[in-house]
């Protein structure tokens, strides 16, 4: 862990832009293209304090407010999305969920390493049969006499081949709906977990994306995280929390794309190409004012749900759109495979889906909007 880390969100861009520079954006077609993360890229990555961002110092982390993350995540994601998902996944849904939920023993053992990029973190929600509809969980768990057994599989983990901390959520009996839902907290050598098969897929690739069987996978008494019936709640909590993080990363990925349009629109263009590029900024400028708004709230220790939501909403919007046009403006070259506007195409296109689709933004906006008052004051 370097022992001069940025203080404010500034110095944290900066330091993730070099950090990109020198070693994500030489590798980012080679990353797509073998769908793997160099090891030693993921090794620097895990040294360079970036693991630890948003954990207290007293934690092994590297401090840091949201919209440090915000900016480190963007700069990361415009160099790599699959590595700045990697990245995203192991701060929001693994170890700020331990930090807030763990009990003193649980952070010292899991957290600790986790914001010191020893172990890597990752999330198990969903499930073959169990995406958005999170309250309908198969994947059981069981008390025994030693603690707890969990069987069941889940789908779509990632981060899950390299992770050294996953959090499974299982159910006690599936009829008792959220209420019987608890979190755990699951190193991926117990036995009985394997990891099944990882997804070849049209985006993010590089970044692991898996399969996981939990056969029998005994479990500690103390492997609960949070209160017995808690799960959901701590499940949808990180996942509000992860949306402004992927929201950064769709960012990064539509100022990639932009950046890749204008270079190809040149200087004397179309007047249809100057529309593309205006309708694209507009697109970008208000996609990063919304994920500022989001992270400056969640800082501020204001409710930020609605905030999270819109800002996911609208840069993952971005991304496909200004992605998309970016692909007309550069003309039938640009789907070339192995060029940065086809890669860009095909990552942005994940961000919709990822950590609560498009539609189930608009539901808790929704929800949000008629319980909250803040219908009138957009
Ligand atoms: C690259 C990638 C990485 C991922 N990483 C993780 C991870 O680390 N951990 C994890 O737990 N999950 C992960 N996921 C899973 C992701 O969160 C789910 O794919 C997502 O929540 C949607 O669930 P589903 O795929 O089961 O789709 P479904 O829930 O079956 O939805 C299918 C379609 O129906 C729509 N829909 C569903 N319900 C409603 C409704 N009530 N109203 C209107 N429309 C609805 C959805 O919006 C979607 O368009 C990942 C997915 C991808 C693609």
């Amino acid at each position: 862990m370097p022992t001069d880390l940025p203080r404010d969100a500034a110095g944290w861009r900066a330091l993730a832009q070099a950090f990109a520079d020198r070693r994500v954006t030489p590798l980012s077609e080679a990353i797509d293209r073998r769908d793997r993360i160099p090891d030693e890229v993921l090794a620097d990555l895990r040294r360079s304090g970036f693991f630890g961002l948003g954990v207290p110092l007293s934690w092994n982390g590297s401090g840091g407010d949201t919209r440090s993350m915000v900016a480190v995540l963007e700069e990361l994601a415009h160099a790599s999305a699959a590595v700045a998902v990697e990245l995203a996944v192991h701060l929001s849904v693994c170890a700020a969920p331990i930090l807030e939920w763990g009990t003193d023993a649980q952070r010292e053992r899991f957290l600790r390493p986790l914001a010191g990029g020893e172990l890597v973190g990752a999330f198990g929600l969903t499930e073959p049969g169990a995406g958005s509809d999170t309250a309908s969980l198969a994947t059981r768990y069981d008390r025994t006499d030693a603690g707890f057994v969990l069987r069941g599989t889940k789908m779509f983990t990632s981060n899950a081949v390299s992770a050294g901390v996953i959090l499974v959520f299982a159910t006690r009996d599936p009829a008792l709906g959220h209420r019987g839902i608890s979190g755990f907290i699951v190193p991926p050598g117990a036995p009985g977990f394997s990891v099944s098969q990882r997804l070849d897929k049209l985006g993010l690739r590089g970044s692991e994306t898996t399969e996981l069987v939990l056969d029998g996978v005994r479990l500690p008494s103390d492997a609960m995280l949070g209160p017995e019936g808690a799960g959901l709640k701590v499940a949808l909590g990180a996942l509000t929390g992860g949306r402004v993080g992927i929201a950064s990363c769709a960012l990064g990925v539509a100022r990639a794309a932009f950046e890749t349009m204008l270079a190809a629109a040149g200087e004397e263009v179309d007047d249809w190409k100057r529309a593309a590029v205006a309708r694209a900024f507009a697109e970008l400028a208000g996609a990063r004012a919304l994920v500022d708004r989001a992270a400056e709230r969640k800082d501020a220790g204001a409710p930020y749900a609605l905030d999270a939501s819109v800002a996911k909403l609208a840069a993952s919007r971005a991304a496909v759109s200004i992605a998309s046009a970016g692909i007309e403006v550069a003309g039938p070259a640009s789907t070339r495979t192995g060029r940065a506007a086809e890669r860009l195409f095909r990552d942005a296109r994940v961000f919709p889906i990822v950590e609560g689709t498009t539609e189930i933004q608009e539901l808790i906006l929704g929800r949000e909007l008629l319980t909250s008052g803040r219908a009138e004051n957009p």
